[in-house]
């Protein structure tokens, strides 16, 4: 199968994960009136491909694949990791 840069993926390195909690730690309630969330939900983009975790996304933190193109528009929060850039370079058109 003929691959391109234009089939490249983005793996999502989560940088501060959102954690969901409850104010008692109790079980959330079905109507979820008492939990608060920390963390930032942070994220770093990398370029990658389905089941190939991007060698640069350290050993321990959490990422997964997804299904948003690297070439494709990117929330502007969300920085693209500066390794992969220089692999694979994107220009993004802020508006
Ligand atoms: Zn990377």
């Amino acid at each position: 199968m003929a691959t391109s840069e234009d089939d490249l993926t983005i793996w999502f390195e989560s940088l501060d994960p959102l954690k969901a909690r409850t104010y008692d730690d109790a079980p959330m309630r079905d109507d979820y009136s008492d939990i608060y969330f920390v963390g930032t939900g942070k994220s770093r983009a990398h370029a990658g491909r389905v089941g190939r975790r991007p060698d640069c996304i350290p050993a321990d933190a959490q990422a997964y694949w997804a299904h948003d193109l690297w070439t494709g528009w990117l929330h502007p929060a969300i920085p693209r990791c500066t390794v992969c850039l220089a692999r694979h370079p994107v220009t993004q058109v802020i508006e």
